[in-house]
């Protein structure tokens, strides 16, 4: 236990055993899958988090039928390009947009996680909120706790066996179907996805195809794969090395006050610390990890092994908190927050980008319009007195409202002839089309005019185009 102590308190100096960070809590030494039973836990945080996740699952299955005046209150339609955020179009002429709350939601999530560490995997993360609060819950309540769970899978297949195994696996399919159609409906609405459900197969062939496959992945990752999305797949996971430090609040074992740890008859006699060595912390642990042994990769900060170690310290008669969120200076030290240069420049970044980002959204305009002369073509001449250069245009309907759309030359002589006919925006529609504009050739002064353009919609002014004009000057 001592060595415990040593390595966490100067693992720089004192790195005495660290052989416990050799392995990985879910595969056996021959490199087989090490399935964890994790006991069933109970503890204020475990109930915060369980009314958490309702709250999260609400929204989550609730927001796809959120509508405003008919139309979905987000979507993502990656197929057809059409996407709505809190009931705002965005064309894929917005991508920059996307791109920049990207990089801000990153940017939050390395704050957060520079702070409070993985607090985003045990609060809010879909991956646990399902796993622990919903699947698992409900094996709880087919095969009993994790005892029970192991002795009915050494056991033989009787029918009760059957039965049970049988139960669970039904309600982990469908709900896997449950979450396949909610990620659909982001993706095509909940409208389309009604349609796929009631007309024949035949009309939604690829429809049909990606919620068979969305709900065969669900299921293989809650009913099987499990916390090794966590451990192994997951990226944020992967990156924890680099975005804590040792004044970031994570779930931590008090060594200070826990060791040497040892039997509780012999707490006394010995002068042990508050440790007991129950083991409750690592039994209910989901990822199969010994806390005690300090941070690590496998922690998705789920904060059961606290509401274990608090109940043992209630039961002892000693104070709670030996596990706790704190950081290792905090467990260290004993002091409290520190504002650390990182947490700083995050915040800092994180203003920038929030700024630039308002600023852009209030910018943003019902149509956006693009006119760029026709690349490698000049003038052409129109009779005695015209000239004419070709251009090409881009319009992009940001509302769900038909846009009929005129382009007018502002503070210019000439005319402008559409190629084609008269231009009706449908909603969320991208166009793209040519014009020609005329030009009388005395009105010419120079090789490369300035050109304004103005889009109108409705008789109103909805952009203004800067481009050039290329003729002979007079
Ligand atoms: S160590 Fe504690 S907080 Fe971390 S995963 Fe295990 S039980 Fe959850
Ligand atoms: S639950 Fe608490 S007392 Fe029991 S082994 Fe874990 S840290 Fe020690």
């Amino acid at each position: 236990m001592e060595k415990v102590k040593e390595n966490i308190e100067d693992p720089e100096i004192k790195k005495t055993d660290e052989s416990f960070r050799n392995t990985i809590s879910i595969v056996e030494k021959d490199g087989h899958r090490k399935w964890i039973y994790p006991k069933k836990p109970s503890g204020r945080f475990y109930t915060a988090r369980t009314i958490v996740s309702i709250f999260l699952l609400a929204i989550l299955f609730g927001l796809p039928f959120i509508k405003v005046d008919g139309h979905p209150f987000f979507l993502f339609n990656i197929v057809e390009r059409e996407f709505i955020l809190f009931g705002s179009v965005f064309t894929p002429q917005d991508f920059y947009l996307f791109g920049l709350l990207m990089i801000t939601v990153f940017v939050s999530l390395f704050l957060v996680t520079a702070v409070f560490g993985r607090i985003f995997c045990g609060w809010i993360c879909p991956q646990p909120i399902f796993l622990e609060l919903v699947f698992r819950k409900i094996e709880y309540l087919i095969e009993g706790d994790y005892t029970r769970q192991m002795e009915l899978n050494k056991s033989p297949w009787t029918g009760s066996k059957i039965f049970k195994k049988g139960l669970k696996y039904l309600i982990f399919f469908i709900l896997s179907f449950i979450i396949a159609n909610t990620l659909l409906s982001y993706i095509i609405g909940v409208d389309a996805l009604w349609k796929i459900m009631n007309e024949p197969v035949s009309a939604h062939v690829s429809g049909f195809i990606a919620i068979v496959v969305f709900t065969i992945g669900f299921y293989f990752i809650f009913a099987w794969f499990r916390e090794q999305a966590c451990i192994l797949v997951c990226p944020y996971g992967r990156m924890q090395g680099v975005l804590l430090d040792k004044n970031t609040t994570v779930i931590a074992y008090d060594y200070n006050r826990g060791e040497p740890r040892g039997k509780l008859t012999e707490k006394k006699e010995k002068n042990l610390g508050d440790c007991i060595d129950c083991n409750q912390c690592v039994v209910v642990c989901p990822t199969g990890i010994d806390i005690r042994n300090g941070t690590q990769l496998e922690c998705i900060n789920c904060a059961v092994c606290i509401d274990a170690c608090d109940s043992i310290m209630d039961k002892i008669n000693l104070p709670r908190g030996l596990i706790r969120y704190d950081s290792m200076e905090g467990i260290r030290t004993g002091s409290g927050f520190k504002w650390t240069s990182r947490v700083i420049g995050y915040i800092s970044v994180l203003l920038i980008l929030l700024t630039t980002i308002t600023v852009l959204f209030a910018k943003r305009k019902d149509v956006d319009a693009n006119v760029l002369r026709t690349p490698g073509m000049i003038y052409q001449n129109q009779g005695e007195d015209k000239v004419s250069n070709m251009y090409n245009f881009k319009l992009s309907n940001k509302t769900f409202n038909e846009m009929p759309i005129k382009f007018e030359l502002s503070e210019s002589e000439g005319e402008i002839k559409l190629v084609g006919n008269e231009i009706i925006l449908k909603p969320m529609e991208v166009h793209e089309g040519s014009l020609l504009i005329l030009m009388p050739k005395d009105k010419i002064k120079k090789l490369n005019t300035p050109l304004k353009i103005n889009a109108v919609s409705n008789g109103k002014v909805i952009e203004e185009i800067n481009t050039t004009f290329i003729g002979p000057p007079n």
